[in-house]
């Protein structure tokens, strides 16, 4: 049978999703399927392409006290705020805000376990952010540089990035990029992630070579592969108050 419309992108706007639900649509996908993201804190539902809008509403409909709980049931999350403690590279340090009026620009500094912001606003979360994302990649980058020079191996570059879907990677040619939420990891757990794509500079692959390698490069592999296999999704939680 044919249908008289051609079901579009369009007609599935009309479609009541709860906060967190996300559309995907799915020319391969056989049937309508809810899926926690837990990285991304939200639910994905996957829908046929052409299935009728009717049809997926009453889907939603039908489990919406699985979506609820399953939002509900995440992790909070963790706001970086004034006086608040968190991990970061390692050390658990302190956020101490300072407001100063006469403050033109606003400054971090850190020292020892102090993160300190010198502002003349509330509003520092933006530049907060691009502190640690600054700071994390410099940090990496030395860390990925020392890893290479053992292996003789040169890098390309080192950029960091907030994806979400892996903690690290590296190019065929050598360049390596990082998640700076990596920054709230234990130190150990860093180190094995860079141990990781610095091995990768030497083996494309996940052969037994490369494993062994991976694990000479790291400072204590076992703790921190074990770490981000348990609590990666952990780093999600950080959040920046605004
Ligand atoms: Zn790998």
């Amino acid at each position: 049978m044919f249908s008289r419309f051609k079901i579009t992108k369009e007609d599935y706007d009309t479609l009541e999703l709860p906060d967190r639900v996300h559309l995907n649509l799915n020319q391969n996908a056989r049937r309508i399927a809810l899926r926690l993201d837990s990285k991304s804190k939200s639910i994905r539902l996957t829908v046929p392409k052409g299935t009728a809008p009717s049809k997926v509403q009453s889907f939603v409909n039908k489990n919406i006290l699985w979506i609820n709980n399953t939002l509900n049931s995440l992790p909070s999350d963790i706001i970086l705020k004034e006086n608040s403690t968190f991990p970061y590279m390692g050390k658990h340090i302190t956020l101490k805000v300072i407001t100063d009026k006469s403050a033109k620009t606003r400054k971090i500094t850190l020292e020892e376990t102090d993160l300190t912001i010198r502002t003349s606003s509330d509003i520092y979360s933006e530049r907060l952010k691009r502190w640690i994302i600054n700071d994390f990649k410099e940090k990496v980058k030395s860390i990925s540089e020392e890893k290479s020079l053992n292996i003789k191996k040169e890098i390309k570059s080192v950029r960091v990035s907030d994806t979400k879907t892996r903690w690290g990677s590296c190019s065929h040619d050598g360049r390596l990029c990082f998640s700076w939420r990596l920054a709230f990891a234990p130190y150990e757990a860093i180190d094995y992630v860079v141990a990781h794509e610095v091995a990768h500079l030497r083996h494309l692959d996940h052969s037994k070579e490369f494993w062994t390698l991976c694990e000479e490069l790291s400072i204590d592999y076992a703790a921190g592969k074990r770490w981000m296999k348990e609590n990666g999704s952990e780093l999600m939680r950080y959040v920046f108050a605004q």
